[in-house]
């Protein structure tokens, strides 16, 4: 524990998890209606720079919408001044068309895919779909976030692909976990977790974690639109116990994962 002390926020936070509204794709009142809106809204809360993706990727219903889906990323990327750090999206679906998207990737500098989000494409990662994506990433050095159904599959995954760096969105996949658990991926150097969702605000998960994983394995991410990124900040720069560790989780960790 820092013993109650806050130490002084970084000038310069980057988010390793959101989900981007362009072309007005997302309904909703009190939701960034463009890509300005949702840049604002970020810096509002403290946040210099994003690793994400254009909503419609993330449930892209064939390997068209996939491959056009990433593109938008990548062109919405360099109209924000540098501001999204662009997510190559990859889905179990359509896996070869997946490895196709990350060598392509590849080619345009990105160093990160996902959120593979299961439960809005409908898929449990059995099969060989999966494990394709999973060891292409690892052999071409492409960080793999992915939203996952519990510990069980973490382990399975960091340990059946040793070259794939991962992480592991909402602490595993923690909403309706057990945060005690998280030491099952202790000894698996290349499983790593965010702390986007809502497990974050539940007493002491942030800093169980920050404390079983080491704040080198430990990512900020906000996963705005979905969640208030102001609220997630201040939780996770609370959450750890001193300097170095802000640096890592609220920083580091993504530029050394991104190659910025
Ligand atoms: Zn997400």
């Amino acid at each position: 524990m820092n013993g109650g002390k806050r130490h002084q926020p970084l000038t310069e936070t980057w988010d390793c998890h959101v989900h981007f509204p362009y072309a007005g794709v997302i309904e909703g009142p009190s939701l960034p209606r463009n890509l300005d809106d949702f840049i604002g809204a970020m810096r509002k809360a403290g946040i210099s720079r994003a690793v994400g993706n254009v909503w419609e990727v993330v449930n892209a219903p064939d390997a068209a919408a996939l491959k056009s889906g990433n593109r938008t990323t990548l062109s919405a990327a360099e109209e924000s001044s540098g501001f999204i750090i662009p997510q190559v999206m990859v889905n179990p679906h359509f896996p070869a068309a997946s490895v196709d998207e990350l060598k392509w990737a590849l080619d345009n500098g990105i160093r990160m895919a996902g959120e593979i989000c299961g439960y809005i494409i409908g898929h449990k990662y059995k099969g060989k779909g999966i494990r394709k994506i999973l060891e292409a990433a690892g052999e071409l050095g492409i960080a793999v976030d992915i939203h996952l159904y519990g510990f069980d599959q973490a382990a399975e995954f960091a340990r059946s692909f040793p070259q794939t760096t991962f992480v592991f969105a909402h602490f595993g996949g923690l909403a309706h976990g057990d945060i005690t658990r998280i030491a099952e991926i202790a000894d698996l150097p290349n499983a790593m977790v965010d702390v986007s969702g809502t497990a974050v605000f539940r007493t002491g998960v942030p800093e169980h974690a920050i404390q079983i994983l080491g704040a080198e394995r430990v990512l900020f991410g906000t996963d705005y639109f979905i969640d208030d990124p102001i609220t997630t900040r201040i939780r996770t720069e609370l959450a750890c116990p001193d300097r170095r560790s802000l640096e890592l989780v609220m920083r580091e960790n993504l530029k050394r994962l991104t190659a910025l």
